[in-house]
């Protein structure tokens, strides 16, 4: 049984929820989803892989620092401690892991141009060729980021462009894997939680 975190601040979390069960009967790993809200929810469950998804970084940020959650800075340490979990932010998650904001080293070592392509006219659908994966992935990004610089494994390209980063076991995406119907990332997150 793997224990994957969900971080339910905001964004397609139900779509996480669904891919991930989907991908766990394709990869025959029972798995149970921890929808963390509070920060304690976090310490207390202590899953062995997190999922932080899409939705618009400024609302999380003002959402996770909320007192009632306090889920923001804490879950950042709580990464932080725990390196060898796989780590999913798909991209306002991925925005929010490389610029944690409080005052210690990012999750991935990236510099993201927020709602780079322009307005939600200009969201749309592409195919990504993924090392990690080894294979195409069927691309949905919506307001996305740009990566503007990436120091750390480049793990998913759209043309010559950036669109995934791997730090250690921390992946950041501008794109939402969740959406689409490949639950080729899910799978990675579950098959490489180590329990
Ligand atoms: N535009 C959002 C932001 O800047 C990210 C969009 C998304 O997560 N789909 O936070």
């Amino acid at each position: 049984m793997v224990r994957v975190g969900l971080v339910m601040l905001q964004g397609a979390r139900h779509a996480h929820i669904s891919a991930l069960n989907e991908a766990s009967g394709d990869c025959g790993i029972p798995i149970e989803i921890i929808e963390i809200r509070k920060l304690e929810q976090l310490h207390s469950s202590d899953p062995d892989a997190l999922i932080i998804p899409g939705g618009e970084s400024t609302t999380m940020r003002k959402t996770g620092k909320d007192d009632a959650s306090s889920l923001m800075p804490g879950m950042f340490e709580w990464i932080r401690s725990n390196r060898s979990k796989p780590i999913l932010g798909t991209c306002a998650g991925a925005i929010l892991l490389a610029d944690p904001q409080d005052g210690a080293p990012p999750l991935i070592n990236a510099v993201l141009n927020r709602n780079a392509y322009g307005s939600q006219y200009e969201s749309f659908q592409g195919a990504v060729h993924s090392s990690l994966l080894d294979r195409e992935f069927p691309g949905i990004f919506i307001r996305a980021p740009r990566f503007v610089s990436a120091d750390d494994d480049i793990c998913a390209t759209h043309g010559d462009e950036v669109v995934g980063v791997k730090n250690g076991m921390i992946i950041g995406l501008t794109f939402h894997p969740e959406l689409s119907p490949d639950r080729g990332f899910h799978k990675w997150i579950i098959e490489n939680a180590k329990v």
